[in-house]
């Protein structure tokens, strides 16, 4: 099978060129049109000879994502639909900094990266294992989201040219990203290298529903990433409920696995918990929430449930909300209560995609 060029590492590819009798520096003129300049094809690398040119596309493939619909505009979160080379479809969301809670410029942008197409882990309230697992993402098709979002963004009115939008990424898309864990890493090492996308490791947040295994692998990674655990209950009994991943790797074995993280990075890890009316909301959940959250030095980010066609959980009430939020900073925890923004789009991972899909074979039939 031949690979997509954006699977290659500056030394792959250093390595290619050296085998087609080419000079070592033309293996940063491909890298500087792939990941500076974004090219979406062979021709447009003019600076490459053509018969190189040619060479290249016999060994490699350079597939683009084809924009199957946007949602949202300026100023707030904008959802991308992609379709891939095998008409599998994945979102991206491309969400503002907001100045008010992180002091950032708002030209600041940051996007949540799918790794899966569907995903296998069946959480309850999750529009994304909905339809199952279809298959794990390529490293170029990770990275191709961030590509084609700056190529879309180059386009837009008033963008400065060469400019970029993203400077942070998420791996909260649809998929869990620990269970397609090599081919996310080979795309975080080409998106953080200086000659790739480079974007800072400590700029990357890796975002799982508790592969114990996986994260201790991770752990023994050179590469500084961030962690979020999607936690959503203190409790195995809580989370055994809405989370089928809990009854592999219980909260004893995910929590050791967060402790050896903690160890080996020395870096706070995030606790994720989504607020769930009549499910993980009650204030007996604050003790267990705080003591976890303390053990593991994590701060918590708080986030209302986001509404899912067919499925019947809620988000609580504002108030239920804030008194929860409030209960466990009285505890002592870091925590943040976190206003959705792309609630009326659909901004919870997986759910355009559900949505499109059904549009499109109700138009079919
Ligand atoms: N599979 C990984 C990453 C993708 S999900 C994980 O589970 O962590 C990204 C986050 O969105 C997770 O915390 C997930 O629990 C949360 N999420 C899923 N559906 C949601 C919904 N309807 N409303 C709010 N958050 C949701
Ligand atoms: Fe998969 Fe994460 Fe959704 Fe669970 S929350 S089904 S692990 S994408």
């Amino acid at each position: 099978m031949k690979l997509d060029i954006k699977s290659q590492t500056l030394k792959d590819l250093q390595a290619k060129l050296k085998v087609l009798n080419q000079p070592a520096y033309r293996a940063g003129q491909v890298t500087e049109w792939l990941y500076a300049k974004r090219a979406a094809g062979w021709d447009a690398m003019s600076n490459l000879p053509k018969p190189l040119r040619d060479q290249l596309a016999e060994s490699f493939n350079l597939e683009t994502l084809e924009l199957v619909t946007k949602q949202g505009s300026h100023d707030t979160t904008q959802k991308f639909l992609w379709k891939l080379a095998d008409g599998s479809m994945v979102e991206s969301v491309l969400i503002p900094a907001n100045p008010a809670l992180y002091g950032e410029a708002s030209d600041r942008h940051t996007l949540c990266v799918s790794t899966q197409v569907g995903c296998a882990y069946g959480c309850r309230f999750c529009a994304s294992g909905l339809e199952g697992w279809k298959r794990n993402l390529h490293p170029h098709e990770i990275i191709e989201q961030v590509l084609a979002v700056e190529r879309w963004n180059a386009k837009q009115p008033g963008s400065a040219p060469g400019g970029r939008v993203i400077n942070n990424l998420v791996i909260m898309g649809m998929g869990e990203p620990l269970a397609n864990y090599d081919n996310l890493l080979k795309a975080l090492k080409i998106l953080n290298a200086p000659w790739g996308g480079a974007i800072g490791a400590r700029k990357i947040t890796i975002s799982t529903s508790g592969l114990a295994p996986q994260i201790r692998k991770l752990a023994d990674d050179p590469l500084q990433f961030r962690l979020a655990i999607s936690l959503h209950g203190a409790t195995d009994e809580v989370r055994n409920r809405i989370m089928p991943v809990n009854k592999k790797y219980p909260l004893k074995e995910l929590t050791a696995a967060c402790e050896y993280y903690q160890e080996k990075k020395s870096r706070m890890i995030t606790l994720e918990y989504i607020l769930i009316a009549g499910v993980n909301d009650a204030l007996d959940q604050v003790k267990p929430l705080a003591d976890l959250a303390k053990r593991l030095y994590a701060k918590v980010n708080l986030i209302p449930y986001n509404k899912v066609e067919d499925l019947t959980w809620e988000r609580p009430s504002e108030e239920v909300q804030e008194v929860f939020a409030s209960a466990l900073i009285d505890r002592g925890v870091t925590a943040t209560l976190r206003r959705e923004k792309g609630h009326d789009i659909d901004a919870a991972c997986g759910q355009l995609r559900l949505k499109t899909e059904r549009k499109m074979s109700a138009d079919a039939a």
